[in-house]
């Protein structure tokens, strides 16, 4: 367990340079790996000794020229261009690719290596997809070539069947290992960068409808809702109303703007309990409020929004050992089935200026 994690703080370390995916880094570094592995069992499977008997001794300094240059690659992932070390890891599989089927030829299925290598490049190159489309097709034409090469010339080296199939199968379970490894890399990175973005876009969108000060809906919300209530059930009653607070400049020039911040929270959180299970509320404008009330004729908002005011007058705010008595003003309009989202705005509008003019701390309807 411990050399695991040893293992894995070795390879989990940042390109050297700026603007490079670790991601890319560690995938490669977990390719060495795993190659050096494919090649130290390869070494043991040919049985060093046996083959230099037989005359093979290129084929066992095959596995070990590529043990020494995987191991070169994986210590200049620390110190090179991830991009190049990738590119030189291409290059030297190819080569090694290249010297395996011309002394082995095709059955030990080392060619896989190249879906290994179609993969890396398409998952760790920002270059555009034409450039990795022609990677492919040169890919293709060399993988083409070697195979043309084998239906033509013996291999230097030919097999027993038996040592063929191992190492069939050592190869497909390698590069498929690696193939694993590489797409749960890039997969699970998409996975969280989808994550990320879809909560990104919600807090955005939640951003976009609330108000910062006070919690509250803003007015694109509630036109929203409303609009989208109106659309969908336009045979439902409902009442709205427009509410300001009365001489509310005056607490600001008298007390400083963040008292009346604090007057906008706290009458926020009153008008939030009032209509809690009756309807919405949003902060319209700088300190109005537009409320809504599914179900509800005017004179029902009228009896509601009375009560609130009778609340207001027996709660005075308190601000630094002061007590502020809080009022507003409410107009109050009834959906008559007919009207749109704008007029019964501006009705309910005229009614809170009437009521203003006629003194403030009221509910007309
Ligand atoms: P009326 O009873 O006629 O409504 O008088 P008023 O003083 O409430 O109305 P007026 O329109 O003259 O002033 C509204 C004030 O509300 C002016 C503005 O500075 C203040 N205001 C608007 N938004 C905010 C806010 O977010 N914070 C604070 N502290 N003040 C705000
Ligand atoms: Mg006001
Ligand atoms: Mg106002």
């Amino acid at each position: 367990m411990k050399l695991w994690k040893k293992i894995w703080t070795i390879i989990n370390q940042e390109s050297s340079f700026d603007n490079e995916s670790k991601r890319t880094a560690v995938v490669l570094r977990c390719v060495y790996l795993v190659m050096i592995v494919y090649h130290f069992i390869f070494f043991c499977l040919m049985g060093f000794r046996g083959l230099l008997r037989e005359g093979g001794f290129h084929v066992s300094w095959l596995a070990v020229i590529s043990v020494i240059a995987t191991l070169i690659l994986f210590q200049l992932s620390f110190r090179q261009k991830i991009s190049t070390n990738l590119k030189l890891f291409i290059a030297a599989a190819i080569l090694w690719l290249g010297g395996f089927v011309f002394l082995f030829g095709w059955s030990c299925g080392a060619q896989q290596i190249m879906f290994v290598m179609v993969v890396l490049v398409y998952f760790s190159f920002y270059d555009a997809i034409a450039q990795k489309a022609v990677f492919t097709v040169v890919l293709f034409l060399i993988r083409f070539a070697m195979f043309s090469y084998t239906q033509n010339f013996e291999p230097y080296t030919v097999l027993p069947d038996t040592l063929e199939l191992v190492l069939q199968v050592w190869s497909s379970l390698s590069f498929f290992t690696l193939m694993g490894i590489i797409c749960g890399f890039y997969s699970s990175n998409i996975e969280t960068a989808d994550k990320q973005l879809v909560l990104y876009n919600r807090r955005l969108k939640e951003e976009a409808r609330t108000d910062p000060l006070t919690g509250l809906w803003n007015r694109r919300a509630m036109r929203d809702f409303l609009s989208l209530n109106m659309q969908n059930y336009p045979q439902m009653p409902f009442s709205i109303a427009m509410g300001d607070i009365d001489f509310f400049k005056r607490v600001n020039d008298t007390y400083g703007h963040d008292c009346g911040d604090a007057v906008l929270k706290w009458l926020s959180s009153h008008l939030t309990q009032m209509i809690e299970g009756k309807g919405q509320i949003c902060r319209y404008g700088g300190e109005e409020f537009l409320l809504y009330f599914p179900d509800m004729n005017g004179d029902e908002a009228d009896v509601t929004l009375n009560e609130l005011l009778l609340l207001l007058a027996r709660t005075p705010f308190e601000w630094n050992d002061n007590q502020l008595q809080i009022s507003m003003t409410f107009g109050v309009e009834e959906y008559d089935f007919h009207s749109n989202l704008e007029e019964m705005i501006k009705k309910a509008d005229e009614k809170l200026y009437a009521g203003k003019g006629q003194g403030r701390n009221q509910v007309v309807f």
